[in-house]
């Protein structure tokens, strides 16, 4: 994956909250507790599913900052060729001009979602998550939240071989729930939570495949500051890594590793195999139509 080296960021898509304590909150869980969590939690939707406080929390001290220093150091496409905050940041901008464009193109109107990045434990309008869940995307607030040391943990606990195009996928199936959101998906799907047929399966496997179909136009969106396309070159590489990644999150996979057998009635997200065959099905199609998981 390469971006346009001369492409302006913008960077008021992500907010960094990095290394702003969590408020309070014992330190728990960490790496035991880790895959577990991920079972249940792995890019996960359910706006309930934190428990705790339903008011989404005041900014955290020192954020502004934060966020200034991140949009001080990635200021353009070589900033995201060069470091991995600026890419995510670049991915976030591909990806929301992408909806944008498609949402325009059918009468509907896009409202964009804030990415925020933090580390170990961050309040939402979801509940306060600790990294252990995972990225994740919160309807309450309407943000996509991301530990970029899950990207870690990916290759380290799933087993994923990782890289760029791999966390791009991540960001983008996280923003296909935004999408979710919008179009009114979500809600319909309402508390039907577990199992193979589940609306939660159904709705994950479409998030990947809405990250297909991004992947098929990221190469050829225009952003609307420079008329070109921020991300310049996606090779066949890029590719494998994402659909390598999404066959490490898929249920079977990952109750394999933790338990040795895998049991459909608890599933979340689908399986490996149909995680990556409605990534490649938005991604040969690139027709959110087309990602009908819902049949
Ligand atoms: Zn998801």
């Amino acid at each position: 994956m390469q971006f346009d080296d001369d492409a302006q960021l913008d960077s008021s898509q992500v907010q960094d909250r990095r290394g702003i304590p969590g408020g309070g909150l014992a330190v728990g869980g960490g790496v035991v507790g880790l895959l577990g969590l991920v079972v249940a939690l792995l890019f996960g939707v359910d706006p309930g599913m934190f428990g705790g406080s339903s008011q989404p929390a005041a900014p955290p001290v020192g954020q502004a900052t934060s966020s200034a220093q991140l949009a001080s150091a990635c200021k353009t496409g070589a900033d995201a060729n060069k470091r991995q905050d600026c890419r995510i940041l670049a991915v976030v901008n591909s990806v929301q001009t992408y909806w944008q464009a498609d949402f325009t193109s059918e009468g509907r109107s896009y409202r964009q979602a804030p990415t925020v990045l933090f580390t170990d434990r961050v309040a939402t309008a979801c509940g306060t998550a600790t990294s252990a869940v995972g990225p994740f995307y919160c309807p309450g607030d309407g943000k996509a939240y991301f530990d970029l040391g899950f990207f870690d943990d990916m290759t380290r606990q799933l087993g994923a071989k990782g890289g760029p195009f791999a966390e791009a996928y991540v960001v983008a199936h996280e923003y296909g729930h935004h999408v979710q959101d919008l179009l009114g998906t979500t809600a319909k799907v309402g508390g039907d939570r577990q199992g193979a047929d589940s609306g939660s399966v159904k709705l994950e496997l479409q998030a990947d495949c809405y990250a297909g179909v991004w992947t098929h136009h990221a190469t050829t969106t225009p952003q609307p500051s420079t008329g070109r396309p921020l991300i310049t070159q996606l090779t066949d590489q890029d590719i494998a890594l994402a659909l390598d990644a999404a066959g490490s999150v898929g249920d079977d996979r990952i109750q394999q590793r933790a338990t040795g057998r895998s049991n459909p009635e608890t599933w979340t997200h689908g399986s490996s195999a149909q995680r990556q065959q409605w990534f490649t099905t938005g991604y040969r199609s690139g027709d959110p139509a087309s990602c009908n998981t819902f049949g």
